[in-house]
């Protein structure tokens, strides 16, 4: 026998009930019923979509093996049944005893409710079939709804499933067999489900497809109770076949005799009473077993064993998923309803912006953003300082290798002045610094322009990102971003250029590093005419200039120009050290100046004045919610409610469960 049986002390209520066409309900449904009724308002609730399964019996079996007509017989109505496939979508079948005159039948689907009766239910809910599953003898996994209260009626609610073919027959789809496992395995696989597994006499238990399909999901079979139909039919060794159990079922087996033809309910089950009464084989078996009265008593019970068992899961899960609601619920922004919180609001995020910044940006703490490399500024910005301080020391006009003398020797030549030779002058040594400037000046205004456009990606994440829940800031906040980003870039780049055109303009240092460097080449001037001019070498190597190559041709064409060259080339190579690490230095603290003010000053104002101009909309947009902050608010609240409501209902119940000791 399987655990769900009704305690031993409590032999009275496994009694077989009056086999009369009498009503079924017993005391005990008196008792059952608020617990029923409370799951009932559990499944209403809709509980199972926040993922807490109900305690449901499913009714699953070959085709034909009379499941409709089990069900038909519990609620004491007429369903679609006969040949061929007649259920095509999941009936939820709620019988409620109820002390009406007339019975009450509700079908609902898909949201609609149509009051039927007992006449017309069949038709209702052939209707309905078609409507979810359509015309033709297709399938489908929406489940119908019918509440059935009517005097004497067990209280149970089960499921009636499509049953199992192997074959499709002529308009079914080709692959009929695996929808409807999949409809049956969605419905038994949940441990909280009990399967009530129709059987025909008339077959060998063991080569049953439902028989099969509830093994792979309850071996040991503890939750499969069997009701063996049609014993009328075949009553030859049903005795042996329930009694040997050879296929596991551990809530035993219940052997009945169903509505034949056009009787009545009534009658039914006065044939079937005598049946098992006086038939000389059918008879011998237990009265414990047999009729349609003893398998309501036992699915009552069953039912109500498996509620009680559940109930302490139901109410662990409803409680995690309150609490996680709430907490989810929590962390979404507040709704704004004045223009002082809403100010306040706006405050927080560029509050909350600015340090932000202020961190990846100045200061280097990451914490925020652990594994963004991407904003982790204050290293990509060097990075980028350093491959712009490469780029120009690597650059033509820092080779002084190339063209050895060439350059100088020209300028020289235009340079040409009534004075004394020796003289270096001037003029020559600033024409050939503007263009040498002129021929890098594209490279600090590309490094400021490219460390810009990475600022403002920073910048406009780091605003999207605090005001995210604020939809109506978002699109100010990345205007206020971009035209911030736009002003300072401007401004860096009018200031760039101004250094170059600096040092285009005027030659001078206080640096002694000059003297000291122009010092050193200037040492080598002797030997490179010795070795040039005498020793007529044609590659030669020269400290703080690297290998050079002499044109011969050249320093015979400009015989009276050639120290003063020599002495321009080590003053300019010198000089050009001293412009370059200028070009670096001034702009790196030019860049971290504008950073600063951006953070501490510019960014707060921009964001301001952007939300009070005219395409900003004012500070009242930030009363307006996002719509899918306002989604997600609703659905959590909606979901909250419904646990809570859940949460009271299951209460009840486990009091009343509790005082069923007594
Ligand atoms: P389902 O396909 O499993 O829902 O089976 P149905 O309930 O539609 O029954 C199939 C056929 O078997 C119908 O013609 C029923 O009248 C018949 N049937 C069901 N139960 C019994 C029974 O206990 N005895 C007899 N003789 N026929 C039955
Ligand atoms: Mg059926």
């Amino acid at each position: 026998m399987g655990k769900y049986y009704c305690n031993s002390d409590s032999s009275d209520r496994c009694e077989p009930l009056d086999v009369k066409p009498s009503p079924i309900a017993s005391s005990y449904n008196e008792r059952i019923r608020p617990v029923l009724d409370a799951v009932e308002n559990l499944r209403r609730l809709n509980i199972t979509k926040e993922g807490i399964q109900l305690p449901t019996i499913v009714v699953v079996g070959d085709q034909s093996s009379g499941k409709s007509s089990v069900l038909e017989s519990l609620a004491g109505i007429s369903l679609p049944r006969g040949q061929g496939i007649c259920t095509r979508v999941p009936l939820i079948m709620r019988l409620q005893n109820h002390p009406l005159p007339k019975p009450e039948l509700v079908l609902e689907f898909d949201g609609t409710t149509v009051s039927t009766d007992e006449e017309n239910v069949s038709d209702a809910i052939n209707t309905a079939t078609e409507e979810l599953a359509g015309n033709a003898k297709g399938i489908s996994n929406t489940p119908l709804t019918l509440l059935v209260k009517k005097n004497g009626v067990p209280d149970l609610t089960m499921v009636d499933l499509p049953g199992i073919t192997r074959v499709p027959v002529h308009g079914q789809p080709e692959d009929i067999y695996d929808q409807i496992k999949d409809i049956i395995m969605e419905y038994i696989r949940p441990e909280e489900s009990i399967i009530l597994n129709v059987l025909s006499a008339t077959v060998d238990f063991a080569t049953c497809e439902s028989i099969r399909m509830s093994q792979t999901v309850d071996k040991t079979g503890d939750r499969t109770l069997a009701v063996v139909t049609k014993a009328d039919k075949a009553p030859e060794g049903l005795l042996e076949k329930v009694t040997a159990d050879d296929v596991n079922i551990g809530l035993g087996y219940v052997s009945v005799r169903n509505r034949i033809g056009d009787e009545s309910y009534e009658e039914a089950r006065e044939e079937e009473a005598r049946l098992f009464e006086s038939h000389p084989l059918l008879s011998k078996i237990d009265k414990s077993i047999v009729g349609v009265p003893v398998l309501a008593q036992k699915l009552v019970q069953i039912q109500a064993a498996s509620i009680s068992k559940i109930l302490p899961e139901i109410v662990k899960k409803i409680n995690e998923k309150l609490s996680s609601n709430l907490s989810e619920l929590e962390k979404l922004p507040k709704v704004l309803t004045s223009v002082e919180e809403a100010m306040t609001a706006l405050m927080q995020i560029i509050g909350l912006a600015k340090e932000s910044l202020r961190k990846i940006l100045l200061v280097g703490e990451f914490d925020e953003y652990p594994d963004e490399k991407q904003m982790h500024c204050t290293a990509r910005v060097v990075e980028m300082l350093n491959q712009y301080s490469n780029d120009l020391n690597g650059c033509t006009e820092s080779d002084s290798t190339k063209d050895f003398l060439m350059d100088e020797l020209k300028v020289l030549e235009e340079a040409k002045l009534i004075g004394l030779p020796n003289f270096t002058p001037h003029t020559a040594f600033l024409t050939l610094l503007k263009y040498k400037v002129n021929g890098i000046s594209s490279m600090p205004v590309g490094f400021i322009d490219k460390v810009w456009n990475y600022l403002e990606t920073v910048v406009v994440s780091v605003l999207m990102h605090h005001s995210e829940h604020y939809h109506q800031l978002q699109s100010s906040s990345r205007r206020s971003g971009q035209s911030l980003i736009a002003k300072m870039k401007e401004n860096s780049i009018k200031h760039v250029k101004e250094i170059v055109e600096m040092e285009k303009l005027t030659d001078y240092t206080c640096s002694p590093e000059y003297m000291v460097e122009y010092n050193k080449l200037i040492a080598q001037q002797t030997s490179f005419f010795y070795q040039a001019l005498e020793k007529q070498l044609s590659r030669l190597n020269l400290e703080g200039i690297g290998e050079i190559e002499v044109s011969h041709s050249l320093l015979r064409k400009y015989p009276l120009m050639l120290e003063q060259a020599f002495d321009l080339k080590m003053r300019m190579t010198a000089y050009w050290k001293i412009v370059l690490r200028r070009l670096i230095d001034n702009i790196a603290l030019h860049l971290q100046f504008s950073i600063n003010n951006l953070v501490n000053k510019d960014l707060a104002k921009e964001v301001v004045a952007d939300l009070l101009s005219s395409h900003g909309g004012g500070i009242e947009r930030l009363l307006e919610e996002s719509p899918s902050v306002a989604a997600k608010r609703d659905m959590l609240t909606r979901s909250i409610k419904l646990l809570r409501e859940s949460k009271s209902v299951v209460a009840t119940i486990m009091d009343k469960i509790s005082s069923y000791g007594d």
